[in-house]
């Protein structure tokens, strides 16, 4: 395919979609394109394999929903046309949802197909040759074993959140999946971060493609970040202080263990709160109720493992909670992406104990800027985090801001300022900068995380695809 720049758009107008997507797109109130909206649309429009790398929360759903409905609508063929995978159940049923809001002037039929529930409804909707399947691998591979799924005419393939599924173990699957697809194809892969075997399996799979990054390791600048030094027998007790300030309004309190986030959660609700649980032990119909429950302010409070941290859909949350501080950097990321969300303020509050101090390090040099460090009155700590020795907490009501991973810094290549605020340049995907710290941890499906370590940017590619990089992130690191 020939090279051709593309120049973001300002306005959904610029595209001239189909006017049944039009439509939808004017009546979902999507007014102005989201950033990762605006770079990959017109691209992917044009046929380009695109490479996102942006996080749940920016538009992604949609910057790949609207220029695969315009190619359905281009002309009627026997489905299914678009495949989609996803992580997670909740992941896929919300990509499910965006497609049908966008679709709902038109005859294209989505469907989901995802364990945990009877596969039955899932065989008889196949039968009827949906548009769009937006399936979780295990699933899907099952029923492509037993005969039930033919992938012979998907003509789009997108891989949501391809850095969670390396982790969850899903990456073979995948591969496997991808032999029963036609090799010509369009592909679309979003992902968060860029594990060196997203980078090999993006590689592989995309033709020159075209290349976003939105800000990836980048939190929402509207989400404030703060780290409370607190004794772990005093955690519940400062999270109760939190609940009752003025400000508070609904939270997620993500909890390192199924057990805890489910005493945790009946212990609040004793207190008088409206909170729910939200863990892998509960079953799929106790998770969905937990999570509508949630979305429709039915409860205030959701106990989250980080089952809950991915592609949860949820605007109006005020405080995101690290009870637990997350295992793997990443998780950060993830878990406070559900805060300050769709350009709205939200708080991310983590509790840390001495024992933390190497992944706040590597939380902050993830994401590329210091945490302020807050103690609450009455709960002051003085600790020596182990292994970084550095000083963490102070006095009463002090506000120190400090950092762990401040001089890590600069000493990070893709930290560099930059003077123009987008660029176009060629590079191979397997150029991509890797976000990741220098310790990560890799958790396998049905297995405990195991730590794994990641190299460096690759320094070599010979592909040569279109990027476009927001130095916006790298401004902001350098505050
Ligand atoms: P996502 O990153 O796909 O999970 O999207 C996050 C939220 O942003 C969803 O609630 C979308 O409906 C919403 N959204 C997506 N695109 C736009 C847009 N251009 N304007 C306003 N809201 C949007």
């Amino acid at each position: 395919m020939s090279r051709t720049t593309f120049t973001p758009i300002t306005d959904f107008t610029e595209l001239d979609l189909s006017p049944p997507l039009a439509k939808a797109i004017v009546k979902a109130q999507y007014t102005t394109p989201r950033p990762i909206q605006a770079e990959t649309i017109a691209p992917a429009l044009a046929g380009h394999d695109v490479l996102g790398l942006a996080q749940t929360g920016t538009g992604k759903t949609a910057a790949f929903a609207i220029p695969t409905i315009e190619h359905l609508l281009a002309h009627q063929k026997k489905g299914p046309r678009v495949l989609v995978i996803g992580p997670t159940r909740e992941l896929v049923t919300q990509i499910d949802q965006e497609f049908r809001k966008l679709t709902a002037r038109t005859k294209i039929c989505t469907m989901t197909i995802y364990g945990g529930v009877s596969e039955k409804p899932q065989i008889q909707k196949l039968e009827r040759h949906p548009d769009v399947v937006c399936a979780c691998p295990g699933r899907l591979l099952d029923l492509l074993g037993r005969g039930f799924v033919d992938l012979s005419r998907i003509e789009t393939l997108i891989l949501d959140e391809a850095d969670h599924m390396f982790d969850m173990g899903f990456l073979p699957d995948i591969r496997r999946i991808i032999q029963h697809l036609p090799e010509k194809r369009q592909n679309l892969l979003f992902a968060a971060t860029m594990p060196k075997e997203i980078r090999k399996l993006a590689t592989q799979i995309l033709t020159d493609p075209f290349i976003s990054e939105i800000d990836h390791t980048m939190p929402a600048k509207t989400i404030k970040h703060t780290l409370y030094p607190v004794r772990e027998k005093r955690k519940i007790e400062m999270l109760r202080h939190f609940l009752r300030q003025d400000d508070f309004d609904s939270a997620i309190v993500f909890t390192r263990t199924k057990r805890r986030a489910r005493q945790l959660a009946q212990k609040l609700e004793k207190d008088g709160h409206r909170a729910v649980a939200l863990q892998g032990n509960m079953s799929q119909n106790q998770r969905d109720r937990a999570m509508d429950g949630f979305r429709k302010r039915n409860y205030d409070i959701l106990v989250a493992t980080d089952v809950a941290a991915r592609g949860i859909d949820v605007l109006s949350v005020s405080h995101v909670i690290n009870l637990d501080i997350p295992n793997v950097a990443e998780t950060y990321t993830h878990r406070i992406g559900r805060t300050g969300r769709s350009e709205q303020e939200g708080k991310a509050y983590t509790f840390i104990t001495e024992d933390d101090g190497e992944m706040i390090a590597a939380i902050e040099k993830m994401i590329g800027m210091p945490l302020e460090i807050k103690s609450v009155p009455g709960f002051e700590e003085v600790f020596i985090p182990k292994k970084t020795g550095r000083a963490r907490g102070g006095g009463r009501g002090s506000n120190a801001k400090t950092s762990a991973g401040g001089s890590r810094q600069s000493r990070s290549g893709r930290r560099k300022p930059t003077s123009s605020r987008t660029r176009n340049t060629h590079s191979g995907a397997n150029q991509q900068s890797d976000s990741s710290p220098g310790r990560r941890r890799r958790k396998r499906k049905n297995t405990d995380a195991r730590q794994r370590s990641n190299s460096g940017p690759s320094a070599s590619g010979s592909s040569r695809p279109h990027r476009r990089r927001r130095s916006s992130a790298r401004k902001s690191t350098q505050q």
